[in-house]
């Protein structure tokens, strides 16, 4: 079928979609509707942590499919409860909360963090948020978000998140007040540029929120799930923090996203917080698959590793061409360009023949790459390849 035979003039405008129509993938390789293969490095803004299609995911999805698709989230179900118990196995919380996108997993730990602070600190509701952090779409999570201009776009904001500055803890303090409930960050900025909050300012922030009894929120619905080459980045700075959201890779691509906290803080009574669709057996049992898949042995050393050998390539195409060194953790990496050249990159590679490259620009100075956590290094180099030919085309 032709591309001008969808009627996607029909979808809403959200945001600029390249005229190309996806119709399958594989692991690190997406196809379209005229047989052009694209390797992905983007993987669907990091969801895909384990490919596209990976077999283990399917399988899970065609069995829970015949047993049993949503009973009702005022029910357990066995996936939900088989997850939850393996991701507090697994990290320093007691209590998980499903989601169904990052954005209502943030919504989740904002509303928790705010019900706490009612019930244990006199009705503190401010949550200290960070320049250039992403935390969601919804109101809420927009007005938490750090993003330039999105302050005006829906005003009124929803009040109560002052920003500070990452790495920076004097700003952090400057803004607690007997009204801070929480200070909320990403372990590793995102979208705003794949900037890591380092290990000491982690474990100052920890040090201070103790000490203003105020509770710790890290959003790892980016940096989690095997990401950063550890199960979450947390782990990272050796802190433990409060409490946690978790999206994108814990579904491996299918709508699932979790909040987890501490057991004295989940402190949500009936009705509070709820979905039909949270917890619902069909996405948890993927999610059972996908996060069992990471903890199998060597697999997030393998991460550790293809994330040291794609820095190595990255560093020495900086030298080669220029540019100013990268950053990151694990398989979440930026290349910094020094110039604007971004955007203009991540056109021409997926506009390459036979096949292209799919690349983002969280910001146009830099290219951040976030492959499939088991992309080979063959795959690695491939990617590299294509990019060296791109630039030579500028
Ligand atoms: N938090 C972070 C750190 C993110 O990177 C994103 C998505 N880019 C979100 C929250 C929102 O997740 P979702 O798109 O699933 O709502």
């Amino acid at each position: 079928m032709q591309f001008t035979e969808y009627p996607t003039q029909s979808l809403m405008y959200i945001t600029n979609r390249p005229e190309i129509v996806f119709t399958h993938g594989k692991g690190s390789w997406l196809y379209d509707n005229e047989g052009k293969r694209y390797l992905d490095f983007i993987q669907g803004w990091a969801v895909n942590s384990l490919g596209h299609c990976n077999e283990g995911m399917i399988e899970a999805l065609e069995k829970q499919a015949r047993l049993l698709i949503n009973p009702s989230p005022a029910f357990y179900n066995e996936p939900m409860a088989t997850l939850a118990g393996l991701l507090t196995q697994h990290s320093v919380f007691d209590k998980v909360f499903f989601a169904n996108s990052g954005a209502e997993a943030n919504e989740g730990a904002i509303k928790l963090a705010r019900k706490w602070g009612k019930k244990f600190k006199h009705g503190a509701y401010e949550i200290i948020t960070f320049d250039h952090s992403f935390h969601g779409r919804t109101l809420a999570t927009m007005s938490a978000s750090g993003k330039a201009g999105w302050d005006t776009i829906y005003a009124p904001q929803v009040p109560g998140f002052p920003k500070a500055d990452l790495n920076d803890i004097a700003s952090v303090e400057k803004l607690i007040s007997e009204k801070t409930v929480a200070v909320m960050l990403e372990p590793i900025q995102g979208e705003g540029g794949v900037i890591p909050a380092t290990r000491e300012f982690m474990q100052q922030l920890r040090e201070l929120t103790k000490r203003h009894n105020v509770l710790l929120i890290v959003d790892e619905v980016q940096s989690g799930c095997g990401r950063a080459g550890t199960l979450f980045a947390y782990e990272l700075s050796g802190i433990e923090p409060d409490i946690m959201t978790l999206g994108k890779g814990i579904g491996g691509g299918v709508p699932l996203a979790a909040m987890l906290s501490k057991a004295e803080i989940a402190v949500f009574e009936a009705g509070d917080q709820g979905g039909t669709y949270n917890g619902n057996p069909l996405m948890t049992a993927v999610g059972y698959s996908v996060i069992s898949q990471l903890l199998a042995p060597g697999f997030l050393e393998g991460v550790r590793e293809r994330g040291e050998y794609l820095k190595a390539q990255l560093l020495e195409l900086s030298k080669e061409r220029g540019f100013e060194g990268e950053r990151g953790e694990g398989l979440l990496r930026a290349l910094l360009l020094g110039k604007d050249i971004g955007p203009q990159i991540v056109e021409k590679a997926r506009l390459m023949q036979p096949d292209g490259v799919l690349l983002n620009a969280a910001r146009p100075n830099l290219l951040r790459f976030m492959p499939a956590l088991n992309v080979s290094r063959e795959e690695i180099d491939q990617m590299m390849a294509m990019l060296r030919t791109v630039l030579d085309s500028l």
